[in-house]
């Protein structure tokens, strides 16, 4: 065995203790030399030994927590970050303590656009509020948020975030921030909506119900033996009443669509004695209203997955909003095309005096009308078309609406 081989071995055995174990035996042997009896030097070299080996198990422990980490093995905590960054879609950006960028996600690239490294973080980012979040963090430690709107190049909410990075390996001695931006503006248009529409829905029901109120105190008071006044304010009592129960059931089908959205319609059905039972349906308010629904149905049987009560739903209030809002056409009609290969369609078409191109876009949006009185007057919600347009959703169908003033409208629905 080489020299160095048997250093390895007694290392390896003794640990760092073993020169002195060398040293020790070396004792023991001039010991005998000068004439110290052999079994008095060899109890006091084993005596020796043991003390040193019991002593040399810590010290080996406190040698390996002692011993500095080799920071040249580790890769720079910079590109480790830049990586992780990179792979993420969240616009995020690190600073060091003068608040200059160091590095850049694509996602941030794509929101702020690219800027060299080094830049200060003023020259990206323009609000004051965001620039004074990011001096307070750095001169405290301290994480921040804060929400920032960016309208250009349209209407985006962000959550903007600052937090120090805490490294396990020292960054050349700097101290890291990361800047990220949690784009939060579908959060804040479902609260707006949400909070739209209840306050839609209140006021509507607060409507009829104010009138109630004011018809059942005069009845109570300077109506009380006026027989004529009583049948003619009950008579608009029912009116109102029937329009609150019309706005609440359409509440709930609403919010009974909404709880089955993702789960797709299972049955077959067949659209043309599905559209001859709408039309009948509808018969008696079309003769009030002086209008003809006209059918035109291929020949045979044209099917679509889906639910009957829900598609009668969709081409009732069709066909109806047709009748009530296009009276003055005195047609309605309604066809049934088979597209073969391609989709089935029902168009809707009536003469009326069609709906400015500015309102078709937001039409199913709910409690949209686009004359609030000529919607009350002719009993409308403004639900129907919010409706319609659930259950098609459910059903995978689209609404596709043209409309020409003076001309008329068109509601297809494709499947
Ligand atoms: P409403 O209960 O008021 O009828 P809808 O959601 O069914 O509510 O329709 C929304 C609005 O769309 C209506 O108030 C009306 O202004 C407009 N509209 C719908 N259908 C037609 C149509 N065929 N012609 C003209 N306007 C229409």
């Amino acid at each position: 065995m080489a020299f160095e081989e048997w250093g390895d071995w007694l290392s390896k055995r003794f640990g760092s203790r073993w020169p002195l174990l060398v040293a020790l035996s070396l004792v023991g042997a001039l010991a005998v030399f000068a004439g110290i009896p052999l079994w008095q030097a060899a109890l006091g070299w084993f005596f020796l030994v043991c003390l040193t080996l019991a002593g040399g198990g810590k010290a080996e422990l406190k040698d390996v927590q002692t011993q500095p980490v080799d920071h040249s093995r580790q890769s720079d905590p910079l590109s480790e970050i830049t990586a992780t960054i990179g792979a993420l879609d969240m616009p995020l950006l690190v600073l060091d303590a003068e608040a200059n960028v160091l590095c850049q996600n694509p996602a941030c690239d794509r929101l702020l656009g690219t800027l060299p490294v080094g830049t200060h973080i003023s020259a990206r980012m323009r609000s004051p509020a965001v620039l004074d979040m990011v001096r307070e963090t750095l001169a405290t430690g301290r994480s921040n948020q804060i929400e920032h709107a960016e309208r250009l190049p349209s209407q985006q909410v962000y959550m903007v975030r600052i937090a120090p990075i805490v490294l396990q390996m020292p960054a050349g001695g700097r101290r890291l921030y990361l800047l990220s931006f949690r784009d939060i503006s579908e959060l804040r248009r479902l609260d707006q909506m949400r909070s739209d529409f209840v306050a839609n829905a209140s006021h509507e029901l607060r409507t009829p119900l104010a009138s109630l109120r004011g018809f059942i105190e005069t009845l109570q008071g300077p109506a009380k033996s006026d027989v004529q006044a009583q049948e003619r304010f009950l008579s608009i009592m029912l009116d109102q009443a029937t329009r609150m129960s019309r706005l609440v059931d359409d509440l709930l089908s609403l919010s009974r669509l909404e709880l089955r959205s993702h789960v797709a319609p299972e049955g077959k059905i067949d659209l043309a004695p599905l559209l001859c039972h709408v039309r009948d349906s509808l018969a008696p308010l079309a003769h009030d209203l002086g209008v003809e629904i006209r059918l035109h149905l291929p020949e045979g049987a044209v099917e679509v997955a889906g639910e009957r009560d829900e598609l009668v739903q969709v081409f009732e209030n069709l066909v109806e909003n047709a009748c009530k809002y296009g009276q003055d056409g005195k047609i309605v009609d309604v066809h049934l095309r088979p597209l073969d290969p391609g989709p089935v369609e029902v168009s809707v078409i009536d003469r009326g005096p069609g709906i400015p191109a500015e309102h078709v876009p937001r039409l199913t949006e709910r409690f949209y009308r686009v004359s609030v009185a000529d919607s009350r007057s002719k009993k409308g919600t403004g639900l129907g078309l919010a409706i319609v347009k659930h259950i098609l959703t459910r059903h995978r169908a689209r609404l596709i609406v043209r409309s020409e003033l003076g001309r008329g409208s068109d509601f297809t629905v494709r499947f």
